[in-house]
């Protein structure tokens, strides 16, 4: 597998062990993992969401039975060929016509509370609810979260990997902004560079010109990009580790409004104001405060109208979130974006890198210009 970090790092052996205390400290009896992200995390599986059920049972520490990973039996070959085959776990194939929940419940016994992977499927839920009849059901980030929030050195080389990635995208993309082009058009080009230089899988391309620009959330569409545009370009993708990158630029094509280019250098400063906030202990909502000030100061507050970041790792949004109300303290290996964005229409402006808090301040993992790339 192609990224910087060895697997054997990535997926330490006792991360079992590590997720069945967390299991036990957060009162549950056992996780039930289906595949995404939190199977991923624990297990290094990164095994295709389908409607036959595979399932990482995990008892909380302490308990009696041991934790096996129970698989459709076609893909036994793929799971034991996965670093899940290398820990050591006991992977359980289930017959095309057998009842894999009355396997999986039979298996581990009785239990009063499960913890279920946060995207479990309902269609799993349910049957899982029939097949442990009385047992409360949990979400498993009450034991995982606090786990995967932080990372590990090896987790913070993947996330820097992925950083490094997608940089070189927004390095080539004022050769791909041009008026006469559709977004689809420039969204396209990203695309084919996300993987190009390394992502195994393109998340999103957004491309926002414009009016679009406004639009935080916009995608690309069939707009054709005029002189005086600002264009929002918020990429990012998925390693083959696993680990996600996310990055925005904006960028002018000509000479941009003359309001955008004063409220484009309130936004840096904002953007560089939030970054410089973050340190162990400090709360996640006094980053969001550190970006926000500096806006609301200059007038654009009420332009600021969405959380300054969240975290990355595994999935493109996790915890932690940087936003008013999440007084949590940030901690060492916390990876979350900063990205705030100023859109009073009908233009707008994004700036957003992704940072790791360490043990004295913060280290950023994008680092493309943020100055205004204007392209003629
Ligand atoms: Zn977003
Ligand atoms: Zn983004
Ligand atoms: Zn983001």
């Amino acid at each position: 597998m192609g990224y910087d970090g060895l697997e054997a790092d990535l997926h330490p052996p006792d991360r079992l062990a590590t997720a069945a205390r967390a299991a036990r400290s957060a009162g549950l009896s056992a996780l039930l993992l289906t595949p995404g992200p939190d199977l991923r995390y624990v297990t290094g599986y990164d095994a295709q969401q389908l409607e036959r059920l595979t399932c990482l049972a995990l008892p909380a520490e302490g308990a009696s039975a041991a934790p096996f990973l129970l698989v459709p039996r076609l893909e036994l070959p793929a799971a034991q060929a996965s670093p899940a085959g290398r820990l050591g776990l006991e992977i359980v194939p289930w017959d095309e016509t057998a009842d894999p929940y009355a396997l999986l419940a039979g298996r581990l016994g009785p239990v009063e509370q499960v913890g279920l992977s946060d995207q479990m499927w309902a269609l799993m839920v349910l049957r899982l609810r029939d097949a442990f009849p009385g047992a409360r059901q949990a979400l498993a980030s009450r034991a995982l979260r606090g786990l995967r929030a932080r990372k590990t050195p090896a987790e913070v080389a993947a996330l820097r990997a992925a950083g490094a990635a997608i940089d070189r995208v927004h390095a080539q993309v004022p050769g791909w902004l041009r008026a006469g082009r559709t977004e689809f058009e420039v969204a396209a080009d990203i695309a084919d560079a996300i993987i190009a230089e390394g992502h195994a899988r393109v998340d999103f391309t957004i491309v926002g010109s414009g009016p679009n620009a406004a639009s935080p959330h916009h995608g690309a569409s069939d707009r054709v990009i005029a002189p005086g545009d600002a264009v929002v370009v918020d990429i990012g993708g998925t390693m083959p580790s696993g680990y996600c990158s996310d990055c925005t630029r904006t960028y002018v094509v000509g000479a941009p409004p003359r309001e955008f280019t004063s409220y484009y250098q309130v936004l840096k400063e904002a953007q560089e104001a939030a970054c410089a906030a973050v340190r162990p202990g400090v709360a996640a909502e006094a980053v969001d405060a550190a970006a926000r000030e500096p806006i609301a100061a200059a007038g654009y507050g009420e332009y600021f109208v969405h959380r300054t970041g969240h975290g990355i790792g595994l999935e493109a949004h996790e915890h932690p979130y940087i936003i008013q109300g999440n007084a949590e303290p940030l901690l060492p290996g916390n990876a979350f974006s900063i990205e705030p964005g100023i859109y009073p229409g009908p233009h707008g402006a994004r700036i957003e890198d992704i940072v790791v808090c360490t043990e004295q301040g913060f280290e950023r993992l994008n680092n493309a210009t943020r100055e205004l790339v204007v392209v003629s």
